[in-house]
């Protein structure tokens, strides 16, 4: 789990509850500390036939930006995402963290070769998004739905109960289920 923090806004220094009980301004500039948010878990999930990401991934790594289309208002910068590719072979594909929230923005050009219909791209337009950066990408040995079928901790996720979205909560024992099992490959 992760551990209760406190932070300095101004220029980012990080306080345990042991120092913030003797003083609750930063050391450094002496700027009121605030309690650090705990990150939140997702999976954010495409289609193959709509959105080529195994092609795009495949030449490039570089952050991508994410239609944010449920959950607006609690996703934030920090927190973690498992991508899951829906179709013949679902499954979780890469995982990563979010660097940036934004709102309505055009799609950015790099990515627009890989929608296969410019509509999608025009929803960037009318949406909020997010750019993930990956830090894990398990495209030789993903996740696969058959494996988290099998699984007591997985087996519950959204996206098996409600398949339609991009994004979806994950519960932290679930995006630790998926961490470990992604590593493991
Ligand atoms: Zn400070």
């Amino acid at each position: 789990m992760a551990k209760t923090e406190y932070e300095c806004r101004k220029c980012g220094k990080i306080v345990s509850v042991e120092q913030y009980k003797n003083s609750h301004f930063c050391k450094d500039c002496e700027t009121l500390l605030n309690l650090k948010p705990q990150p939140r878990y997702w999976l954010f999930q495409f289609n193959p036939s709509i959105y080529k990401w195994f092609d795009r991934i495949k030449e490039t790594q570089e952050p991508e930006q994410w239609l944010v289309s449920q959950h607006f208002r609690l996703i934030r910068e920090g927190d973690l995402v498992a991508v899951w590719g829906s179709g013949q072979k679902a499954g979780v594909y890469a995982l990563g963290q979010i660097i940036t929230i934004q709102g309505k923005k055009p799609l950015n050009p790099n990515q627009e070769k890989y929608y296969l219909s410019k509509s999608d791209v025009g929803k960037f337009q009318e949406k909020h998004s997010a750019y993930v950066k990956y830090f894990r990408i398990c495209l030789d040995k993903p996740l696969l739905q058959e494996e988290c079928n099998r699984d007591n901790i997985l087996l519950d996720m959204q996206v098996f109960m409600n398949p339609q979205g991009t994004n979806f909560r994950l519960t932290i024992e679930q995006w630790d289920r998926i961490r470990d099992l992604t590593d493991k490959n």
